[in-house]
């Protein structure tokens, strides 16, 4: 695939950054935005990177972006923020959560774009959901079928506990192309297919096969009404 990324805004310190909180979005959607870029670049795909660093305010910022975007036939755009507003500086021990707008129902980003929230939901996130916007300047301007992804909110104890840039891009990097390097096999539901076995001979060797790691117990108890309801056996352990 031929797939342009950037992160939103101008960088942090600078007019038109975006978010700031307990962490700052300019500095972390540049942070995802080099990993997911690493990966996708790994896995074969064409990348191109997008970012604009002199943008003279918001507007300019957004024009450079499309302008960037546009002059490449991409199949995917991919816009990285963070949101805030969630106004929970202590932590609830709730997470505020990950959500993802696409221009419309009939885009070819919603398939990805749900992949992506369920991935990003899989760390630990609440999952927004999948949200349409006619109105943001990106999705109505690139032409190629984009996404722009809020990762997590910057004012939100919980969501910043759970972060890494890392994980989130990988997150990321798996909606889009349904792996990322290292994964031998597809997605997690693909893994969860795998039956517990035993090594023959004497050894009494179990393997067992993970789909993820919660810190919340609900967002365990997700995943595993999720897995129960596609046909697989799911059982929490608590470690
Ligand atoms: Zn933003």
């Amino acid at each position: 695939m031929h797939i342009n990324v950037h992160a939103g805004h101008n960088p942090a310190g600078m007019t038109a950054s975006g978010a700031s909180g307990l962490i700052e979005e300019s500095t972390e959607n540049r942070k995802v935005k080099n990993e997911v870029i690493r990966q996708l670049r790994e896995l074969g795909n064409t990348v191109y990177d997008c970012t604009v660093d002199n943008g003279k305010g918001q507007m300019d910022v957004l024009k450079k972006i499309v302008e960037k975007c546009n002059a490449h036939e991409a199949d995917l755009d991919v816009s990285i923020h963070f949101n805030s507003a969630a106004n929970d500086m202590s932590g609830d021990g709730r997470t505020t959560g990950t959500e993802v707008y696409v221009y419309s129902a009939s885009s070819s980003a919603v398939l990805p774009a749900e992949r992506v929230c369920s991935e990003i939901a899989a760390l630990g996130y609440r999952n927004r959901g999948v949200k349409y916007s006619r109105d943001l300047y990106i999705l109505k301007n690139t032409k190629a079928p984009a996404m722009l992804i809020e990762c997590c909110f910057v004012d939100d104890r919980d969501d910043v506990r759970l972060y890494s840039p890392e994980k989130m891009a990988s997150a990321i990097v798996r909606g889009i192309a349904g792996k990322r390097p290292g994964d031998t096999e597809g997605t997690e539901e693909a893994e969860a297919g795998k039956e517990i076995t035993e090594a023959g001979g004497t050894e009494k060797q179990i393997y067992c096969v993970q789909t993820g790691a919660y810190a919340v117990k609900a967002n365990a108890e997700a995943m595993r009404d999720k897995l129960v309801k596609a046909g697989f056996e799911a059982v929490i352990v608590k470690k």
